[in-house]
C-alpha cells in the first residue's frame, strides 16, 4: 500500500502541492500555479523530469490543480504509478471544533464555512481547494489538517481574553493560534534530537518566517502561544504588527478619521518589519541595517526584543524548560537573530555558541554547548510532511 499523500495549500490567488511519503517525508514532487484569476498566471512543477515553469492564464483553482495533474503526467511521477493513499489540506482556522485532523465530508465543509468569519481571507480559500480536490480526484479520501489543532491543548486561563465574557461565550472571541503543524513537527524533533520521550520535554519554539509565533510546549502539548484570535498578535512579523495597545485602532479612528478596515488592513499588510523597514523580506532589512540604515536598525532591534519578551514569559509558563527552538526562513537562516535575541540569558541556563551559531548548515542542530541546561536548536520546519502523516493517520486508523 502506497504512503504517499498530496499535500494541498489552496490560497487566495495560489495553490500549492507537494506528493510526499508521509513514512520518510522524501517529496516525489511539488509545484505550485499563483496569479490564479489574473490576467497571467506561473505555474511551476518539480519532478521526476526537473523543474519545468509556465505562464499562462489560470482562471480558476480548479484550472490550477488540473494543470498540476497534467504536469505530473507530463513530468512525473505519474499519478496513476504511484497510488496515492489520500489527499492532505491545510485548513487555518478551526476555530473550537477541531483539535485533530478530520476526514472531509459535507459535514466538515459546513463547519468550516460556519468559521469562515474567524479567518475570511484564509478559510474560503482553503475550501475551494477541498472543493476542487474532491471534484477532481473523487475516489481518494481527503483529509483537513487544521493550524490552529494543535493549540486546542491550551489551557483557558491561556486562551481566555479578559473581556466581557459574552464576547467569548456568544462570539468564539478567544486565542487560538496558527502554525500548529509546524509548531508540534518542530517540537517532536526537538525532543528527538535530544533523544528523549516528548512526553518528557518541556520546549519554546520559535517560527520565525514571513509570519511570526511562539508556543511553549509541555510534554508534547502546546499551552500558551502567541498568535491570537488570528494571525495578527504576537511577535513582529514581515507585515503584520504583531501586539499592540489594543486601544491604537480607537485613537486613529477618532483622531485620524481612519475606518476599521483601513487600519486593519495597515495593521496585517503595512505593519512589521514592512511598517518599520519598507521591506517585509528579512534579508533586505539585513542588508540595509548592515548598510547603516537607522530603521532598519531599530526594526532588527524591535523584532528580536519582542522575541527576548516572550521566550522570558513562555519560560516562566513552562517553568522548567528544556530546549528553546528556531525554525522557518528567519529562525532557520539568521544567526544574527538568534544571538540577539538569545544573549545574556546565562543565568536562564540558555546560552548560544557561537562558532555552532554562525556554522552553515541545513540540518537540525544544537548551537548550544552540549552541557548547558537549556539546549537551543535550529529545525527546519515541514509543515508539509506533518499534514501528510496526520492526513495518514486519519485513513488509517
Ligand atoms: P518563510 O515564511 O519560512 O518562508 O520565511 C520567509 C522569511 O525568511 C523571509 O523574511 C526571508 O527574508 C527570510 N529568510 C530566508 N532566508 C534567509 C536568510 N538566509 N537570512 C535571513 N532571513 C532569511
Amino acid at each position: 500500500m502506497s504512503d504517499h499523500v498530496l499535500v494541498i495549500n489552496a490560497g487566495s490567488s495560489s495553490l500549492k502541492y507537494s506528493l510526499v511519503d508521509a513514512l520518510t517525508g522524501e517529496v516525489a514532487a511539488s509545484g505550485l500555479a499563483e496569479r490564479i484569476g489574473e490576467s497571467q498566471g506561473r505555474q511551476v512543477h518539480r519532478g521526476t523530469g526537473g523543474e519545468t515553469e509556465t505562464t499562462r492564464k489560470i482562471p480558476t483553482h480548479e484550472d490550477a490543480l488540473r494543470g498540476a495533474i497534467e504536469a505530473f503526467e507530463s513530468h512525473g511521477p505519474s499519478l496513476a504509478d504511484t497510488a496515492i493513499a489520500a489527499v492532505g489540506h491545510r485548513v487555518v482556522h478551526g476555530g473550537s471544533r477541531f483539535s485533530a485532523p478530520a476526514p472531509v465530508d459535507d459535514d466538515l465543509i459546513a463547519e468550516v464555512t460556519d468559521l469562515v468569519p474567524l479567518a475570511p481571507l484564509h478559510n474560503p480559500a482553503n475550501l475551494e481547494g477541498i472543493r476542487v480536490a474532491r471534484r477532481l480526484f473523487p475516489d481518494l479520501p481527503q483529509v483537513a489538517v487544521f493550524d490552529t489543532a494543535f493549540h486546542q491543548s491550551l489551557p483557558p486561563h491561556a486562551y481566555t481574553y479578559a473581556v466581557p465574557s459574552a464576547w467569548s461565550e456568544e462570539h468564539g472571541i478567544r486565542r487560538y493560534g496558527f502554525h500548529g503543524t509546524s509548531h508540534s513537527f518542530v517540537s517532536q524533533e526537538a525532543a528527538r534530537l535530544l533523544g528523549r520521550d516528548p512526553a518528557e520535554v518541556n520546549v519554546i519554539v520559535l517560527h520565525l518566517g514571513n509570519g511570526c509565533s511562539a508556543s511553549a510546549v509541555r510534554a508534547g502539548r502546546s499551552v500558551e502561544t502567541s498568535m491570537g484570535l488570528t494571525p495578527l498578535e504576537g511577535l513582529v512579523m514581515g507585515t503584520r504588527s504583531g501586539d499592540v495597545d489594543p486601544a491604537i485602532p480607537a485613537y486613529l479612528m477618532r483622531e485620524l478619521d481612519m475606518s476599521m478596515d483601513d487600519i486593519d488592513r495597515a495593521l496585517n499588510s503595512a505593519s512589521g518589519l514592512k511598517g518599520l523597514t519598507g521591506e517585509n523580506d528579512f534579508r533586505e532589512v539585513l542588508r540595509l541595517r548592515a548598510s547603516g540604515d537607522a530603521r532598519a536598525g531599530l526594526a532588527f532591534d524591535v523584532y528580536c526584543h519582542r522575541i527576548r519578551k516572550y521566550v522570558g514569559a513562555y519560560y516562566a509558563v513552562l517553568e522548567t524548560l528544556d530546549a528553546v527552538v528556531f525554525t522557518a526562513g528567519v529562525g532557520e537562516h539568521s544567526a544574527e537573530v538568534r544571538a540577539a535575541s538569545l544573549n545574556g540569558l546565562q543565568r536562564l541556563g540558555i546560552i548560544i555558541d557561537d562558532d555552532r551559531n554562525t556554522a552553515q548548515s541545513t540540518q537540525a542542530r544544537r548551537i548550544s554547548p552540549d552541557d548547558s541546561e537549556v539546549a537551543v536548536l535550529v529545525i527546519p520546519t515541514n509543515e508539509e510532511w506533518q499534514i501528510a502523516r496526520e492526513t495518514l493517520s486519519v485513513v488509517r486508523r
